[in-house]
């Protein structure tokens, strides 16, 4: 039987993949194996894959294809992660020479389907459709030291009809709130100061588990009372979900930040209904101001997607002027492309590439005028940093966010990585707000 010392493992898409790839790690280093970065060295070569969108699936399929070519020292390939899921024991086909297919759903049993492998010399699949294991998330290896990321829920329930999520990683399983306190505090124990709670739609939390009465909100209750734990953030979210309920947990507790991810992906009643996003523009509005009457120094993100089939002109207008009349701190924007396996696929795609990017174009040249001016009126500011790192470019800054994630540079010593401080913000570049320390 083949012995595996070293492995190699590359993550691509969102922070949830992030948290499985660091959750595998340490299955692979608890079972003794040591993880490097030469991929044309290692023993196991594992890809965490997505398939949000049709260029990041294109992308790993062809760096899966490309290594079929290239490696002469034949490692141990495994596929897993959302394209595991959606195309299953198919990948064997395009990839004969991958070794295993592992879903988002069957993680925990990495350990197990390598030791199959090496006894059989065969290739082998799991993919299960709805996620049903506790994973070890105490020996997640992470390699940030002062932020952590959380599971809380896996799956979506909501079905938005442009959106792989529901068919690539099952239905909204919650973990036991229990565990997820026990985790959180294990983190502070060890010097983290922020935690993420992740999930696809953090904010339906237990729903699916009544026995637990425990929703999001009184979720985020029992986590503010950990002592040494500094911030709580959250991502991602469905409008339809955030209740007034959790408006007032970030308007009162100590740790929870006042910044809060609130996809609108679309301005218009019509297009939003095709999506089956489940609210009407007039709901969302009304959400929204409920929340900045409640929290004024709320910073709000949001996600849009331009040119979904049959959006016209004046429908994407409606996109343009609300994006202008909220001014997110935040925008994530998109033009639509379609994806295998959703409803929206049985759809004709008819807005041509030219007029989708013409549209995304003009949202990104107005969220960057509304981008320049917050920054503007940052000047001046004082502003509660978490240090978090050296910065890569310049090692004299020190890098950290602000409760509202925007990123701060500024002079000071290694030692403050990890510590609150307030900083006085004098100007900006690109993205990024330049201060001195106060
Ligand atoms: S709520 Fe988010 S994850 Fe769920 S289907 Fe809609 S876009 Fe996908």
């Amino acid at each position: 039987m083949r012995n595996l010392q070293t492995f190699f493992i590359r993550t691509y898409g969102c922070q949830m993949n992030e948290l499985d790839s660091e959750i595998m790690v340490g299955q692979l280093e608890s079972r003794g194996l040591q993880r490097i970065e030469d991929e044309t060295r290692a023993d196991l070569l594992l890809y965490n894959t997505c398939s949000i969108r049709d260029l990041a699936e294109r992308k790993v399929m062809g760096k899966l294809g490309k290594l079929g070519r290239n490696l002469q020292h034949n490692p141990l390939i495994g596929v897993t992660g959302c394209m595991a899921n959606a195309k299953k024991d198919t990948l064997f086909q395009k990839l004969p020479h991958i070794d295993f297919v592992l879903g988002t759903n069957n993680i925990h049993d990495l350990n197990n389907i390598l030791d199959e492998v090496l006894a059989s010399g065969k290739q082998a699949f799991r993919t299960d459709d709805h996620f049903e294991h506790e994973l070890d998330y105490l020996n997640a290896k992470r390699d940030d030291k002062v932020k952590a990321h959380v599971s809380i829920i896996r799956g979506c329930d909501k079905y938005c009809t442009y959106c792989v999520v529901p068919y690539t990683r099952g239905s909204e399983v919650s973990r036991h709130p229990d565990s997820i306190v026990e985790e959180c505090r294990h983190l502070v124990d060890q010097g983290y100061k922020e935690i993420t709670l992740l999930g696809q739609n953090v904010n339906s939390y237990g729903k699916d588990k009544p026995e637990w009465s425990t929703l999001f909100h009184d979720l985020l209750y029992r986590i503010d009372n950990i002592t040494g734990l500094e911030r709580v953030r959250f991502m991602t979210s469905h409008p339809v979900d955030i209740t007034y309920e959790l408006m007032l947990a970030i308007r009162d507790l100590r740790t929870l930040c006042e910044f809060v991810h609130f996809p609108m992906q679309a301005g218009s009643n019509r297009i939003l209904k095709k999506m089956h996003r489940i609210y009407t523009i007039e709901q969302y509005l009304e959400k929204v101001a409920m929340l900045r009457s409640l929290v004024p120094n709320v910073a709000l993100g949001t996600d849009i997607i331009v040119g979904f089939p049959t959006e016209t002109e004046e429908e994407f207008m409606q996109t343009y002027e609300l994006l202008k009349q909220l001014e997110f701190a935040v925008a994530f924007l998109f033009s639509y492309s379609p994806r295998k396996g959703t409803p929206a696929m049985r759809w004709q795609d008819d807005i041509s590439e030219e007029i989708k990017q013409d549209r995304l174009h003009r949202l990104i040249a107005l969220q960057e005028e509304i981008f320049a001016k917050h920054r503007q009126s940052m000047l001046g500011k004082d502003v509660e940093v978490l240090v978090e790192k050296r910065n890569i470019k310049d090692d004299a800054l020190l890098k950290g966010r602000t409760r509202c994630w925007k990123n701060v540079l500024f002079r000071g010593d290694e030692s403050l990585i990890g510590t609150l401080q307030r900083v006085n913000i004098h100007s900006y570049s690109n993205q990024t707000l330049l201060g001195d320390l106060i």
